[in-house]
């Protein structure tokens, strides 16, 4: 049985490894934490950095394909991989992916609708975008940001230099400030004969910064959840991918799409498939990495999925494994630091009822007082 190589050791690794094992594989994870959320599931681990070479090889030459659960991988460190088994999906997907100005650059050139932005390099660019996008916008780190690090919001002329001083290294993202009804995401997967399967949008909320919950499917009108689809069915044949990607959008007050960012991966706005279709994200995308035919993305059930984030969410675990009707998943990790996604909770509603009369604040349960809205 064939042996999936997973770059990275998170509990996106975890959920992924567990997929592969259904459908009879192997996982085998490159990670530098032998007791983390993928380790403790994988049939074999090979502990090594990023960056370290010689891992990365030992790694791809006992592999037979090589996916990511992590982004942050120098385009170095991926020709190394790619020299020696299939990487999906490829580095070049990755290298968009990862850089901020490449993926706004490159969904520009694909006539995605975006929110307005600009590249910063120097203070002449930066008073440049200010007076461009107008107060208030968003500077972006280009790399390496998530769950909302990695970026300010200016709102007057007085903040632009200490915006721009307090985020490294340039070059950064300006963009103007959506005033987004919501934000809601698709997931979309692409196998290696050119087919596409789209989940319906999921609607998302944060706190802090962080996914807090995503409804499934989004409560938006059914032509716009069809363009939301087809654009994100558009961004995967034209980055000619394989695998899974989650694309985040916002919808504007006058109903716009704007792409907000891809993640070439399974994504945790998709972790409600788990429970409410046949085929989850997770299952899609092992089957696309190994050249699987991939089945039709459908929904059973509608869901909402609560992410357990920190040790407040944590303290309701004996609440919530006792409360029926709530699916949990646990990442393994022992410890609840604040901000840290620890697992979620899956809850069904019978197909096509959310929205409806059900309440989702009764439906969570002991989570309702912990449930966020947008922020
Ligand atoms: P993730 O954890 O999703 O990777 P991230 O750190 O890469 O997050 P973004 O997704 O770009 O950051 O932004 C985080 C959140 O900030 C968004 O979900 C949205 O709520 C808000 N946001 C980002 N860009 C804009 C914008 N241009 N206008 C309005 N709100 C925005
Ligand atoms: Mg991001
Ligand atoms: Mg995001």
């Amino acid at each position: 049985n064939a042996v999936i190589g997973i770059v990275g050791g998170g509990q996106l690794g975890r959920m992924s490894a567990v997929a592969a094992a259904k459908l009879g594989f192997r996982a085998h994870i490159l990670t530098q934490d032998a007791e983390g959320p993928a380790a403790q599931v994988a049939h074999q681990v090979t502990l090594g950095a990023y960056d370290d070479h010689k891992a990365l090889e030992a790694f791809a030459r006992a592999v037979d394909v090589v996916t990511f659960e992590f982004e942050n991988i120098s385009a170095d460190a991926l020709d190394c991989l790619a020299q020696h088994c299939p990487v999906r999906p490829s580095g070049a997907i990755l290298r968009i992916s990862q850089d901020r100005l490449a993926e706004k650059t490159f969904l520009a050139e694909a006539d995605i609708p975006l929110a307005p932005w600009m590249a910063v390099t120097d203070t002449v660019s930066l008073h440049a975008a200010a007076e461009t996008l107008g107060y208030p916008f968003i500077l972006k780190t280009t790399r390496n940001g998530y769950d909302g690090k990695g970026q300010v919001r200016v709102y007057e002329a007085s903040q632009l230099e200490d915006a721009f001083a307090s985020l490294a290294p340039h070059p950064l993202v300006a963009e103007g400030m959506v005033d987004f009804a919501c934000e809601i995401s698709v997931m979309v997967a692409r196998g290696t004969d050119g087919t596409t399967r789209c989940f319906a949008p999921g609607l998302n909320y944060h706190r802090e910064g962080i996914l807090d919950l995503t409804l499934a499917p989004a409560p938006v009108q059914e032509e716009t959840a069809q363009r939301a689809q087809t654009l994100a069915t558009a961004i995967a044949e034209k980055l000619d991918l394989i695998g899974i990607m989650g694309v985040e959008m916002f919808i504007d007050r006058a109903g716009n799409l704007l792409v907000n960012e891809i993640a070439p991966r399974p994504h945790n706005s998709g972790h409600w498939t788990m429970d409410a279709c046949p085929a989850d994200q997770f299952d899609m995308h092992i089957r696309a990495v190994a050249g699987l035919p991939l089945p039709p993305a459908l929904r059973h059930s509608d869901a909402v999925m609560k992410n357990l984030v920190g040790p407040d969410d944590m303290a309701l675990w004996p609440d919530i494994i006792a409360t029926p009707g709530h699916i949990p998943h646990l990442y393994g990790k022992t410890e609840a630091h604040v901000g840290r996604k620890m697992g979620h909770v899956n809850i069904l509603f019978p197909y096509g009822s959310l929205p409806g009369a059900l309440g989702v604040q009764d439906a969570l349960g002991p989570l309702a007082d912990k449930a966020g809205t947008q922020d």
